[in-house]
Protein backbone atom coordinates (compact mmCIF):
# COMPACT_ATOMS: atom_id res chain seq x y z
CA UNK A 1 0.00 0.00 0.00
CA UNK A 2 1.85 3.13 -1.50
CA UNK A 3 0.22 6.51 0.26
CA UNK A 4 1.09 9.32 -1.41
CA UNK A 5 0.32 11.73 0.82
CA UNK A 6 -2.90 12.14 3.45
CA UNK A 7 -5.07 12.50 0.80
CA UNK A 8 -4.59 9.33 -2.21
CA UNK A 9 -3.62 5.87 -1.11
CA UNK A 10 -2.60 3.69 -4.00
CA UNK A 11 -2.79 0.03 -4.20
CA UNK A 12 -3.47 -2.95 -7.10
CA UNK A 13 -6.42 -4.28 -5.72
CA UNK A 14 -8.83 -2.81 -3.80
CA UNK A 15 -11.56 -4.68 -2.19
CA UNK A 16 -14.79 -3.36 -0.83
CA UNK A 17 -16.46 -5.00 2.25
CA UNK A 18 -14.96 -6.94 4.82
CA UNK A 19 -17.48 -9.63 5.00
CA UNK A 20 -16.63 -13.46 3.91
CA UNK A 21 -16.53 -12.49 0.48
CA UNK A 22 -14.29 -9.50 0.44
CA UNK A 23 -12.00 -11.02 2.94
CA UNK A 24 -11.76 -14.30 -0.04
CA UNK A 25 -11.77 -12.26 -2.82
CA UNK A 26 -8.63 -11.00 -1.67
CA UNK A 27 -7.22 -13.96 0.08
CA UNK A 28 -7.15 -15.67 -3.44
CA UNK A 29 -6.02 -12.28 -5.64
CA UNK A 30 -3.29 -12.18 -2.92
CA UNK A 31 -2.29 -15.72 -3.03
CA UNK A 32 -2.50 -15.57 -6.51
CA UNK A 33 0.67 -13.01 -7.06
CA UNK A 34 -0.96 -10.08 -6.61
CA UNK A 35 1.63 -7.85 -3.74
CA UNK A 36 -0.66 -5.20 -3.09
CA UNK A 37 -4.18 -5.79 -1.63
CA UNK A 38 -6.00 -3.64 0.53
CA UNK A 39 -9.54 -4.35 2.22
CA UNK A 40 -11.54 -1.42 3.51
CA UNK A 41 -14.42 -2.02 5.73
CA UNK A 42 -16.61 0.33 7.27
CA UNK A 43 -17.41 -1.39 10.53
CA UNK A 44 -14.72 -0.98 13.57
CA UNK A 45 -14.93 -5.15 13.88
CA UNK A 46 -14.81 -7.46 11.30
CA UNK A 47 -18.34 -10.00 11.60
CA UNK A 48 -20.03 -7.89 13.95
CA UNK A 49 -22.65 -7.57 14.14
CA UNK A 50 -24.16 -10.64 12.84
CA UNK A 51 -27.09 -10.31 11.05
CA UNK A 52 -27.15 -14.20 9.22
CA UNK A 53 -28.84 -17.62 10.84
CA UNK A 54 -25.61 -18.90 10.60
CA UNK A 55 -26.50 -22.36 8.47
CA UNK A 56 -24.14 -23.48 5.88
CA UNK A 57 -23.67 -27.10 4.54
CA UNK A 58 -19.98 -28.48 5.04
CA UNK A 59 -19.15 -30.00 1.68
CA UNK A 60 -18.07 -26.99 -0.39
CA UNK A 61 -15.22 -26.01 2.16
CA UNK A 62 -12.48 -27.35 0.16
CA UNK A 63 -13.33 -25.72 -2.96
CA UNK A 64 -12.44 -22.55 -1.19
CA UNK A 65 -9.69 -23.60 0.58
CA UNK A 66 -10.90 -23.54 4.53
CA UNK A 67 -10.46 -26.66 6.81
CA UNK A 68 -13.45 -27.42 8.84
CA UNK A 69 -12.90 -26.53 12.02
CA UNK A 70 -15.21 -26.44 15.53
CA UNK A 71 -13.52 -22.85 15.76
CA UNK A 72 -16.30 -21.49 13.65
CA UNK A 73 -18.58 -23.93 13.31
CA UNK A 74 -21.23 -24.40 16.23
CA UNK A 75 -23.17 -26.93 15.86
CA UNK A 76 -23.32 -29.92 13.11
CA UNK A 77 -26.80 -31.40 12.27
CA UNK A 78 -27.90 -34.37 10.57
CA UNK A 79 -30.63 -32.66 7.98
CA UNK A 80 -33.70 -30.93 7.84
CA UNK A 81 -37.05 -30.95 8.73
CA UNK A 82 -39.42 -28.97 6.38
CA UNK A 83 -43.23 -28.46 8.32
CA UNK A 84 -46.26 -27.53 6.07
CA UNK A 85 -49.38 -25.50 7.94
CA UNK A 86 -51.12 -28.69 9.02
CA UNK A 87 -48.25 -30.05 10.58
CA UNK A 88 -47.25 -32.55 7.56
CA UNK A 89 -43.36 -33.12 7.85
CA UNK A 90 -40.94 -34.47 6.00
CA UNK A 91 -36.94 -35.27 7.20
CA UNK A 92 -34.10 -34.47 4.54
CA UNK A 93 -30.01 -35.79 5.14
CA UNK A 94 -27.72 -32.77 5.34
CA UNK A 95 -26.44 -34.47 2.25
CA UNK A 96 -29.73 -33.56 -0.13
CA UNK A 97 -30.44 -30.26 1.81
CA UNK A 98 -28.42 -27.78 0.01
CA UNK A 99 -25.69 -25.14 0.65
CA UNK A 100 -27.44 -24.09 3.51
CA UNK A 101 -27.56 -27.29 6.34
CA UNK A 102 -24.90 -29.02 7.86
CA UNK A 103 -23.27 -26.93 10.53
CA UNK A 104 -24.48 -23.47 12.42
CA UNK A 105 -21.77 -21.34 12.26
CA UNK A 106 -20.52 -18.71 14.99
CA UNK A 107 -20.47 -16.01 12.13
CA UNK A 108 -18.42 -13.33 13.77
CA UNK A 109 -15.52 -15.79 14.72
CA UNK A 110 -15.93 -17.48 10.58
CA UNK A 111 -15.73 -13.57 8.62
CA UNK A 112 -12.74 -12.95 11.37
CA UNK A 113 -10.87 -16.31 10.39
CA UNK A 114 -11.57 -15.42 6.59
CA UNK A 115 -9.81 -12.14 7.12
CA UNK A 116 -7.06 -13.97 9.06
CA UNK A 117 -6.53 -16.31 6.46
CA UNK A 118 -6.58 -13.40 4.09
CA UNK A 119 -3.89 -11.75 6.15
CA UNK A 120 -2.06 -14.40 6.15
CA UNK A 121 -1.37 -14.24 2.16
CA UNK A 122 -0.34 -10.61 2.96
CA UNK A 123 -4.02 -9.14 2.25
CA UNK A 124 -3.90 -5.29 4.30
CA UNK A 125 -7.32 -4.55 6.21
CA UNK A 126 -8.23 -0.84 6.84
CA UNK A 127 -11.36 -0.85 9.75
CA UNK A 128 -13.36 1.81 10.11
CA UNK A 129 -13.24 3.15 6.39
CA UNK A 130 -15.97 3.15 4.30
CA UNK A 131 -16.37 3.94 0.31
CA UNK A 132 -18.61 7.06 -0.22
CA UNK A 133 -18.58 6.90 -3.67
CA UNK A 134 -16.54 5.52 -6.76
CA UNK A 135 -14.00 7.49 -9.31
CA UNK A 136 -14.39 6.60 -12.53
CA UNK A 137 -12.78 8.19 -15.46
CA UNK A 138 -13.77 7.96 -18.83
CA UNK A 139 -15.77 5.14 -18.07
CA UNK A 140 -13.48 3.04 -15.90
CA UNK A 141 -13.83 2.55 -12.35
CA UNK A 142 -10.30 3.69 -10.89
CA UNK A 143 -10.87 3.86 -7.20
CA UNK A 144 -13.13 5.22 -4.36
CA UNK A 145 -13.89 8.04 -2.17
CA UNK A 146 -13.27 6.98 1.45
CA UNK A 147 -13.88 8.14 4.80
CA UNK A 148 -12.09 6.89 7.98
CA UNK A 149 -12.87 8.71 11.27
CA UNK A 150 -13.93 12.11 9.62
CA UNK A 151 -11.12 12.19 7.39
CA UNK A 152 -11.83 12.39 3.59
CA UNK A 153 -9.15 10.38 1.05
CA UNK A 154 -8.84 8.74 -2.58
CA UNK A 155 -7.82 5.00 -2.93
CA UNK A 156 -6.67 5.09 -6.44
CA UNK A 157 -6.27 0.70 -7.63
CA UNK A 158 -5.79 -0.72 -10.51
CA UNK A 159 -8.77 -2.97 -9.78
CA UNK A 160 -11.43 -2.56 -7.69
CA UNK A 161 -14.04 -5.51 -6.50
CA UNK A 162 -17.59 -4.20 -4.74
CA UNK A 163 -17.99 -6.78 -1.81
CA UNK A 164 -20.31 -4.40 -0.02
CA UNK A 165 -23.23 -6.54 0.74
CA UNK A 166 -27.10 -6.62 0.72
CA UNK A 167 -26.86 -3.20 0.80
CA UNK A 168 -24.33 -2.82 -2.02
CA UNK A 169 -23.83 0.51 -3.40
CA UNK A 170 -20.34 0.56 -5.23
CA UNK A 171 -22.49 -1.36 -8.33
CA UNK A 172 -25.08 1.65 -8.09
CA UNK A 173 -22.55 4.24 -8.30
CA UNK A 174 -20.58 2.95 -10.67
CA UNK A 175 -24.12 1.90 -12.90
CA UNK A 176 -23.74 -1.27 -13.06
CA UNK A 177 -27.45 -1.87 -12.23
CA UNK A 178 -30.41 -0.67 -9.96
CA UNK A 179 -32.54 -0.79 -6.71
CA UNK A 180 -33.29 -4.52 -5.98
CA UNK A 181 -37.19 -4.90 -6.94
CA UNK A 182 -39.31 -5.36 -3.53
CA UNK A 183 -40.38 -8.49 -5.25
CA UNK A 184 -36.91 -9.65 -5.04
CA UNK A 185 -36.22 -8.71 -1.23
CA UNK A 186 -36.83 -11.04 1.76
CA UNK A 187 -36.47 -8.80 4.85
CA UNK A 188 -35.65 -10.67 7.74
CA UNK A 189 -35.84 -10.97 11.58
CA UNK A 190 -34.37 -13.04 13.98
CA UNK A 191 -33.84 -13.91 17.78
CA UNK A 192 -30.77 -15.96 19.09
CA UNK A 193 -33.32 -17.79 21.60
CA UNK A 194 -32.41 -19.57 24.99
CA UNK A 195 -33.82 -22.21 27.02
CA UNK A 196 -36.33 -23.48 24.08
CA UNK A 197 -37.33 -27.14 23.63
CA UNK A 198 -35.51 -27.86 20.34
CA UNK A 199 -34.74 -31.06 18.23
CA UNK A 200 -30.93 -30.14 17.96
CA UNK A 201 -29.78 -32.02 15.39
CA UNK A 202 -31.78 -31.00 12.64
CA UNK A 203 -32.84 -27.82 11.31
CA UNK A 204 -35.80 -26.66 10.91
CA UNK A 205 -38.15 -24.81 8.33
CA UNK A 206 -42.03 -24.25 8.72
CA UNK A 207 -43.37 -23.21 5.24
CA UNK A 208 -46.31 -21.50 4.10
CA UNK A 209 -48.64 -18.11 5.67
CA UNK A 210 -46.82 -18.01 9.19
CA UNK A 211 -44.15 -16.66 6.51
CA UNK A 212 -45.33 -15.07 3.25
CA UNK A 213 -43.12 -15.87 0.10
CA UNK A 214 -40.41 -17.09 2.74
CA UNK A 215 -40.13 -19.34 5.19
CA UNK A 216 -39.53 -19.89 9.40
CA UNK A 217 -36.10 -21.30 9.92
CA UNK A 218 -34.71 -22.90 13.58
CA UNK A 219 -31.48 -23.51 13.37
CA UNK A 220 -30.11 -24.80 16.55
CA UNK A 221 -26.94 -23.87 18.20
CA UNK A 222 -26.89 -26.00 21.33
CA UNK A 223 -29.15 -28.44 23.04
CA UNK A 224 -31.57 -25.60 23.97
CA UNK A 225 -30.25 -22.49 22.13
CA UNK A 226 -30.80 -21.78 18.52
CA UNK A 227 -31.13 -18.63 15.97
CA UNK A 228 -35.33 -18.58 15.13
CA UNK A 229 -36.28 -16.31 12.57
CA UNK A 230 -38.04 -15.90 9.58
CA UNK A 231 -38.01 -14.07 5.81
CA UNK A 232 -40.79 -12.83 4.18
CA UNK A 233 -40.81 -11.17 0.59
CA UNK A 234 -41.33 -7.46 0.79
CA UNK A 235 -43.98 -7.09 -1.47
CA UNK A 236 -45.87 -10.09 0.49
CA UNK A 237 -45.60 -8.15 3.98
CA UNK A 238 -49.42 -7.74 5.10
CA UNK A 239 -50.16 -3.92 5.86
CA UNK A 240 -48.67 -2.92 8.57
CA UNK A 241 -47.44 -5.84 10.06
CA UNK A 242 -44.01 -6.56 10.51
CA UNK A 243 -41.56 -9.53 9.93
CA UNK A 244 -41.13 -9.16 13.90
CA UNK A 245 -45.14 -9.17 14.19
CA UNK A 246 -44.79 -12.57 12.71
CA UNK A 247 -41.85 -13.91 14.09
CA UNK A 248 -43.68 -13.36 17.28
CA UNK A 249 -46.93 -14.76 16.18
CA UNK A 250 -45.11 -17.89 15.49
CA UNK A 251 -43.35 -18.18 18.92
CA UNK A 252 -46.17 -17.35 21.17
CA UNK A 253 -47.73 -20.73 19.35
CA UNK A 254 -45.29 -23.03 19.82
CA UNK A 255 -44.83 -23.95 23.67
CA UNK A 256 -41.25 -25.22 23.27
CA UNK A 257 -39.96 -21.45 21.94
CA UNK A 258 -42.72 -19.60 23.82
CA UNK A 259 -40.96 -21.00 27.06
CA UNK A 260 -38.04 -19.25 26.18
CA UNK A 261 -35.51 -16.10 26.17
CA UNK A 262 -34.40 -13.72 23.43
CA UNK A 263 -31.08 -12.66 23.91
CA UNK A 264 -30.56 -11.15 20.75
CA UNK A 265 -32.25 -9.42 17.62
CA UNK A 266 -31.16 -9.27 14.15
CA UNK A 267 -32.95 -7.64 11.53
CA UNK A 268 -31.62 -7.31 7.93
CA UNK A 269 -32.11 -7.72 3.93
CA UNK A 270 -31.66 -10.58 1.34
CA UNK A 271 -31.76 -10.42 -2.38
CA UNK A 272 -33.98 -13.46 -3.81
CA UNK A 273 -33.50 -12.26 -7.68
CA UNK A 274 -32.18 -13.95 -10.44
CA UNK A 275 -28.68 -13.45 -11.71
CA UNK A 276 -27.80 -9.77 -12.96
CA UNK A 277 -26.88 -9.61 -16.37
CA UNK A 278 -23.58 -8.43 -15.41
CA UNK A 279 -21.55 -7.91 -12.65
CA UNK A 280 -18.57 -6.24 -14.44
CA UNK A 281 -17.24 -3.04 -15.92
CA UNK A 282 -13.98 -1.58 -16.79
CA UNK A 283 -11.60 -1.80 -13.09
CA UNK A 284 -14.45 -3.00 -11.36
CA UNK A 285 -15.85 -6.78 -10.58
CA UNK A 286 -18.70 -7.15 -8.17
CA UNK A 287 -18.60 -10.69 -6.09
CA UNK A 288 -21.09 -12.24 -3.42
CA UNK A 289 -24.23 -10.83 -1.90
CA UNK A 290 -23.19 -7.06 -3.68
CA UNK A 291 -23.03 -9.34 -7.28
CA UNK A 292 -26.80 -10.53 -6.03
CA UNK A 293 -25.77 -14.43 -5.79
CA UNK A 294 -27.83 -15.80 -3.13
CA UNK A 295 -29.76 -18.55 -3.42
CA UNK A 296 -33.43 -17.37 -4.31
CA UNK A 297 -35.16 -19.91 -2.34
CA UNK A 298 -33.42 -20.36 0.92
CA UNK A 299 -31.88 -17.15 1.36
CA UNK A 300 -28.50 -18.06 1.85
CA UNK A 301 -25.49 -16.84 0.34
CA UNK A 302 -22.63 -17.55 2.08
CA UNK A 303 -21.50 -20.65 0.06
CA UNK A 304 -22.25 -19.30 -3.63
CA UNK A 305 -20.70 -15.90 -2.87
CA UNK A 306 -17.26 -17.65 -1.62
CA UNK A 307 -17.30 -19.75 -4.58
CA UNK A 308 -17.71 -16.76 -6.68
CA UNK A 309 -15.04 -14.79 -4.29
CA UNK A 310 -12.37 -17.44 -5.30
CA UNK A 311 -12.98 -17.01 -8.90
CA UNK A 312 -12.81 -12.96 -9.00
CA UNK A 313 -9.63 -13.15 -6.73
CA UNK A 314 -8.17 -15.77 -9.28
CA UNK A 315 -9.07 -13.46 -12.43
CA UNK A 316 -8.70 -10.53 -10.38
CA UNK A 317 -5.03 -11.93 -10.54
CA UNK A 318 -4.22 -12.22 -14.02
CA UNK A 319 -6.01 -9.27 -14.90
CA UNK A 320 -3.72 -7.01 -12.62
CA UNK A 321 -0.40 -9.12 -13.97
CA UNK A 322 -1.52 -8.57 -17.61
CA UNK A 323 -2.13 -5.04 -17.28
CA UNK A 324 -6.17 -5.99 -18.34
CA UNK A 325 -8.10 -4.75 -16.19
CA UNK A 326 -11.46 -4.15 -18.96
CA UNK A 327 -14.80 -5.76 -19.10
CA UNK A 328 -13.27 -7.51 -22.24
CA UNK A 329 -10.99 -9.31 -20.10
CA UNK A 330 -13.67 -9.91 -16.62
CA UNK A 331 -15.70 -11.96 -19.13
CA UNK A 332 -13.66 -15.15 -18.19
CA UNK A 333 -14.55 -14.18 -14.76
CA UNK A 334 -18.36 -13.78 -15.93
CA UNK A 335 -17.70 -17.18 -17.73
CA UNK A 336 -16.42 -19.27 -14.86
CA UNK A 337 -18.57 -18.04 -11.90
CA UNK A 338 -21.58 -18.54 -14.24
CA UNK A 339 -20.58 -21.96 -15.46
CA UNK A 340 -20.15 -23.18 -11.87
CA UNK A 341 -23.50 -21.25 -10.41
CA UNK A 342 -25.73 -19.78 -12.82
CA UNK A 343 -28.17 -22.37 -13.99
CA UNK A 344 -28.74 -23.60 -9.93
CA UNK A 345 -29.64 -19.75 -9.14
CA UNK A 346 -31.95 -19.49 -12.09
CA UNK A 347 -33.66 -22.85 -11.28
CA UNK A 348 -34.11 -21.81 -7.72
CA UNK A 349 -35.70 -18.55 -8.82
CA UNK A 350 -37.85 -20.12 -10.76
CA UNK A 351 -38.74 -22.38 -8.12
CA UNK A 352 -39.23 -19.48 -5.87
CA UNK A 353 -41.17 -17.52 -8.03
CA UNK A 354 -43.84 -20.11 -8.09
CA UNK A 355 -43.63 -21.36 -4.01
CA UNK A 356 -45.02 -17.65 -3.68
CA UNK A 357 -48.02 -18.26 -5.28
CA UNK A 358 -48.71 -21.64 -3.10
CA UNK A 359 -51.66 -21.54 -0.57
CA UNK A 360 -51.32 -23.17 3.06
CA UNK A 361 -53.17 -26.36 1.44
CA UNK A 362 -50.95 -26.81 -1.01
CA UNK A 363 -47.71 -26.75 1.14
CA UNK A 364 -49.54 -29.58 3.14
CA UNK A 365 -49.97 -31.50 0.06
CA UNK A 366 -46.77 -31.04 -1.26
CA UNK A 367 -45.17 -32.07 2.16
CA UNK A 368 -47.43 -34.91 2.50
CA UNK A 369 -46.46 -35.88 -1.13
CA UNK A 370 -42.81 -35.96 0.16
CA UNK A 371 -42.69 -37.52 3.09
CA UNK A 372 -44.05 -41.02 1.71
CA UNK A 373 -41.18 -40.69 -1.10
CA UNK A 374 -36.99 -41.65 -0.65
CA UNK A 375 -35.93 -38.82 -2.60
CA UNK A 376 -32.58 -39.47 -3.43
CA UNK A 377 -31.59 -35.73 -5.30
CA UNK A 378 -33.55 -32.78 -4.10
CA UNK A 379 -33.55 -31.33 -7.35
CA UNK A 380 -36.67 -29.06 -8.54
CA UNK A 381 -37.39 -31.91 -10.49
CA UNK A 382 -37.13 -34.51 -8.37
CA UNK A 383 -39.95 -32.63 -6.35
CA UNK A 384 -41.92 -31.98 -8.65
CA UNK A 385 -41.92 -35.81 -9.73
CA UNK A 386 -42.58 -37.17 -6.59
CA UNK A 387 -45.61 -34.62 -6.05
CA UNK A 388 -46.94 -35.27 -9.42
CA UNK A 389 -47.56 -39.20 -8.30
CA UNK A 390 -49.73 -38.17 -5.66
CA UNK A 391 -50.99 -34.44 -6.49
CA UNK A 392 -50.81 -34.29 -10.73
CA UNK A 393 -53.26 -31.37 -10.58
CA UNK A 394 -50.99 -29.62 -7.97
CA UNK A 395 -47.99 -29.66 -10.20
CA UNK A 396 -49.87 -28.78 -13.85
CA UNK A 397 -48.72 -24.62 -13.18
CA UNK A 398 -44.95 -25.81 -12.77
CA UNK A 399 -44.79 -28.44 -15.90
CA UNK A 400 -42.41 -25.51 -17.67
CA UNK A 401 -40.20 -26.40 -14.66
CA UNK A 402 -40.19 -30.29 -15.62
C1 LIG B 1 -31.22 -12.47 8.68
C2 LIG B 1 -30.29 -13.13 7.67
C3 LIG B 1 -30.09 -14.49 7.75
C4 LIG B 1 -29.21 -15.12 6.85
N1 LIG B 1 -28.96 -16.45 6.99
C5 LIG B 1 -28.09 -17.08 6.16
C6 LIG B 1 -27.77 -18.47 6.34
O1 LIG B 1 -28.26 -19.13 7.26
N2 LIG B 1 -26.90 -19.03 5.47
C7 LIG B 1 -26.33 -18.34 4.45
O2 LIG B 1 -25.55 -18.91 3.66
N3 LIG B 1 -26.60 -17.02 4.26
C8 LIG B 1 -27.46 -16.37 5.10
N4 LIG B 1 -27.73 -15.03 4.93
C9 LIG B 1 -27.06 -14.31 3.84
C10 LIG B 1 -25.60 -14.06 4.24
O3 LIG B 1 -25.56 -13.36 5.46
C11 LIG B 1 -24.90 -13.28 3.13
O4 LIG B 1 -25.05 -14.00 1.92
C12 LIG B 1 -23.42 -13.08 3.42
O5 LIG B 1 -23.24 -12.27 4.55
C13 LIG B 1 -22.77 -12.43 2.21
O6 LIG B 1 -21.47 -12.04 2.50
P1 LIG B 1 -20.85 -10.72 1.83
O7 LIG B 1 -19.43 -10.69 2.27
O8 LIG B 1 -21.20 -10.66 0.40
O9 LIG B 1 -21.67 -9.54 2.50
P2 LIG B 1 -21.68 -9.06 4.01
O10 LIG B 1 -21.48 -10.19 4.92
O11 LIG B 1 -22.91 -8.23 4.15
O12 LIG B 1 -20.40 -8.15 4.09
C14 LIG B 1 -20.34 -6.89 3.44
C15 LIG B 1 -19.40 -6.02 4.21
O13 LIG B 1 -19.22 -4.80 3.53
C16 LIG B 1 -19.19 -3.75 4.46
N5 LIG B 1 -19.55 -2.51 3.75
C17 LIG B 1 -20.77 -2.19 3.24
N6 LIG B 1 -20.72 -0.99 2.63
C18 LIG B 1 -19.44 -0.56 2.75
C19 LIG B 1 -18.77 0.62 2.34
N7 LIG B 1 -19.41 1.60 1.67
N8 LIG B 1 -17.46 0.76 2.64
C20 LIG B 1 -16.78 -0.22 3.33
N9 LIG B 1 -17.39 -1.35 3.76
C21 LIG B 1 -18.68 -1.53 3.47
C22 LIG B 1 -20.19 -4.16 5.51
O14 LIG B 1 -19.99 -3.50 6.74
C23 LIG B 1 -19.95 -5.67 5.61
O15 LIG B 1 -19.00 -5.99 6.58
C24 LIG B 1 -28.58 -14.37 5.83
C25 LIG B 1 -28.83 -12.99 5.75
C26 LIG B 1 -29.67 -12.37 6.66
C27 LIG B 1 -29.88 -10.90 6.57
Amino acid sequence: MDIQDDKVINCDVLVVGGGPIGSTAARFAAKNGVDDVLVIEKRQEIGSPVRCAEGISLTWLDEVEIEESDHFIKKKVKGSKLYSPNGNKMTIGKELAGDEVGGVLERDIFDKEMAVLAGREGVNFMLKTAATDVIKENGKVTGVKAKKMGEEFEIHADLVIGADGFESQVGRWAGLYEQIPSKDIMTCFQYRMVDIDIEPDYTHFYLGKVAPGGYVWIFPKGDDKANVGLGVQLNQLDGNKSPKDYLDEFIDSHEGLKKGQAVDMVAGGVSVGHPLDSVTMDGLMMVGDAARVVDPLTGGGIANGMKQAKIAGEVAAEAVEKGKVDEDFFSRYEERWRDRLEDKIWRNYMAKEKAVELSDEEFDKIIDALSEVDLTELTTEAILKAVQKKYPELVESFKDML
